[in-house]
């Protein structure tokens, strides 16, 4: 998963174990004592099943009105029933399934309704006793799209114009089933017009009904549909694919949706950026994992935006016109390396049987760290990304790393353990907390390991080996393979003998006051600070005025907002935090132009730098000695140094 934004840059169970296999009979689902306030006298209820698969219809003509529609018939025997709400969402780490968002609930039997209860502790768990006779249980609910609010999948997906549909928003299955082995027959029906793209394989289609052959309940979640009026295919694979002589198979197309006819208008060249993404991804893990892939992109500035990986898919939302823009495109290959790197070897930690137990997220700087490495590598070599953009991006990364308070009492291993309290904290004294540094941080940190393997064999291996030997192997259907701490250590030793332990040990589970920038120096470059704008940094100018390597803080460009604050920074020594208003700089009505030019002329200055600022009611005018400039991140080459970043940002794929 990743988060796009730059504002925030600065992004029980049932009697049986939920463990054990389900038995052939079905899946049970008694309420806990607790729960039994309505049974009879201290006779306990007997046990439903549920058999065979189960039938959901979602019917999304309403999407425009931002109303999902969910009708469930499950096959049952008589007694206690408990169903549940998908609560953990694979590729989002936290417990964020949108539960407030399912209404309408009534179930009926033999056309009788039937009374649920809420689970008092388990607010995701409906328990129903299904009465003598009635072979069928029919659910039915409506579920609310969110406008704006909620998180990742849970936020906006839905517009006029089109759809993203995450069928953990609008089913519920067993308590203590494991995913693998509920089986679902899945439809949809489409706004009149509407066309679609889904990794699922759909039976039968008729107009704007779809028919989607069955699947276990891990693969449907596993497989979101986006849908729309505007729609286009874009396949991404020419030639025989990795793995197979057969043309038919393990094959890539991107699908695109939009909120007007322009914004799925695909440069050629992006096209051809896009398959060298793909080529590029061979090159580095050797194997496919997945019989399809379809890269499922939403162009609207209606939905919220993020992407989130899935084995044959990813849901990617970007700005209506991104593929003009193409910067923020990136976040594709991101995603498509989580089908190696996430979905196909998986931290044991967040390979949990059902979507109720809760995550272990431990191993996200390997999950996510590794996979924003090898993705940004990847937008790089397919020339999604420029290679100035790239080196731009990975300085003001690591100059903001490098300035962040919070790492003077959190470990990184920390950020990722707390993922999901980090994913929803506010903007607001994110340097003091930190956020979920796993992410950039690991980007530094697998450059450490990837120039330190490079240096230990004298160039005949790199990361690459590395990826080759834990996610490749044969191609073939989707599979997760578990992985712990010593596996991942285990495989760098193949490639590379070093005492790996210790070097991740060092840099994840200690505190580490400075960011880890070896990588950096290694492969020949290191950071350096000038008056020449980031290139990064720029495209997101008209949204705040960036200056934690200099005055320490960071603003909101329309209006002086404090958003954040380095405490030992000349700002931070003046008492400036977040939620204060900037109102003068220098005697000057604030603009962010105003600002920018304040601190660029600090440098010729001969007094403080002034700045006059609302602190809920009070007003205040503070003085910081300031002399240094914009103090804009940049990578400087190390003449006498192999450039081995050169190295790695080539592109390895025939051409
Ligand atoms: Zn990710």
């Amino acid at each position: 998963m990743r988060r796009i934004s730059l504002a925030l840059l600065l992004a029980l169970c049932a009697l049986a174990s939920p463990q054990a296999p389900a038995s052939a009979q079905g899946f049970g689902g008694a309420r806990p004592a607790s729960a039994q306030g309505f049974g009879g006298a201290g006779q306990p209820a007997a046990q439903s099943r549920v058999t065979g698969a189960i039938t959901l219809a979602l019917d999304a003509r309403e999407t425009p009105r931002k109303l999902l529609h969910a009708r469930e018939t499950l096959t049952v025997t008589p007694g206690a029933l408990t169903l549940v709400y998908p609560k953990w969402l694979p590729g989002e780490h936290a417990p964020n399934g949108a539960i407030d968002d399912l209404v309408g609930l009534t179930f009926s039997a033999g056309g009788k309704t039937i009374p649920w209860r809420r689970d008092p502790v388990d607010l995701f768990a409906f328990h129903l006793d299904i009465p003598q006779g009635a072979g069928t249980l029919d659910a039915s609910f409506d579920f609310l799209s969110a406008i704006g609010a909620g998180g990742f999948s849970s936020a906006s997906s839905e517009t006029a114009h089109l759809g993203i549909y995450s069928w953990n928003q609008v089913l519920l299955y067993p308590q203590g089933a494991r995913t693998d082995d509920v089986m679902f027959r899945a439809s949809l029906q489409l706004p009149a017009g509407w066309k679609f793209a889904t990794a699922l394989k759909a039976a039968s289609e008729n107009g704007g009904q779809i028919d989607f052959a069955p699947v276990s309940l891990t693969t449907l979640v596993d497989s979101p549909v986006i849908a729309g009026e505007y729609f286009k295919v874009v396949p991404l694979d020419p030639s025989t694919p990795l793995g197979t002589s057969d043309t038919s198979s393990r094959r890539v197309e991107a699908d695109l949706v939009g909120d007007t006819a322009a914004s799925i208008e695909i440069p050629a060249d992006l096209t051809q950026k896009w398959k060298r993404l793909v080529q590029e991804a061979d090159a580095m893990f050797g194997a496919r994992h997945y019989d399809r892939y379809h890269f499922l992109l939403t162009l609207s500035d209606r939905v919220a935006h993020f992407g989130l990986e899935h084995h044959q898919s990813n849901d990617s939302r970007v700005n209506e016109n991104s593929l003009t823009q193409q910067n923020s495109i990136g976040v594709v290959a991101h995603e498509y390396v989580h089908s190696w790197n996430g979905k196909f070897r998986r931290p044991a930690g967040l390979a949990t049987p059902d979507f109720q137990q809760p995550m272990d997220g431990e191993l996200l700087w390997v999950y996510e760290g590794l996979t924003q490495y090898l993705g940004y590598v990847l937008a790089e070599r397919s020339g999604i990304w420029s290679e100035s953009y790239y080196k731009e991006r990975l300085a003001e990364t690591a100059a903001y790393l490098d300035t962040e308070p919070g790492r003077e009492w959190r470990p990184l291993a920390d950020t990722a353990t707390a993922a999901q309290l980090l994913y929803f904290s506010p903007g607001q004294w994110t340097a003091y907390r930190r956020s979920t540094d796993f992410y950039d941080e690991g980007w530094l940190i697998w450059l450490d390991v990837d120039t330190t393997i490079r240096e230990l064999t004298r160039g005949a291996k790199s990361i690459e080996d590395f990826c080759h030997l834990f996610h490749g192997g044969e191609s073939g259907p989707p599979m997760v393979k578990p992985y712990t701490l010593d596996d991942v250590v285990a495989a760098l030793n193949q490639v590379a003998p070093h005492d790996w332990k210790a070097f991740l040990g060092s840099r994840i589970y200690q505190v580490t006051p400075r960011a880890p920038l070896d990588g950096i120096t290694r492969s020949g470059w290191r950071l350096a600070y000038t008056d020449a704008k980031n290139e990064f940094i720029k495209t997101g100018d008209g949204d705040r005025v960036e200056a934690m390597s200099s005055l320490g803080l960071r603003v909101r460009a329309r209006d002086g907002m404090v958003n954040d604050v380095i405490l030992n920074s000349p700002a931070g020594k003046a008492g400036i935090g977040p939620g204060m208003q900037i109102l003068a700089v220098n005697g000057l009505r604030f603009s962010a132009e105003v600002l920018r030019n304040a601190i660029r002329d600090s440098k010729t200055a001969s007094g403080p730098l002034t700045i006059e600022f609302q602190n809920d009611d009070l007003v205040k005018t503070v003085p910081l000695d300031y002399h240094g400039g914009m103090r804009e991140p940049h990578l400087e080459r190390v003449a006498d140094k192999p450039d081995l970043l050169g190295q790695i940002l080539a592109a390895r794929a025939r051409r």
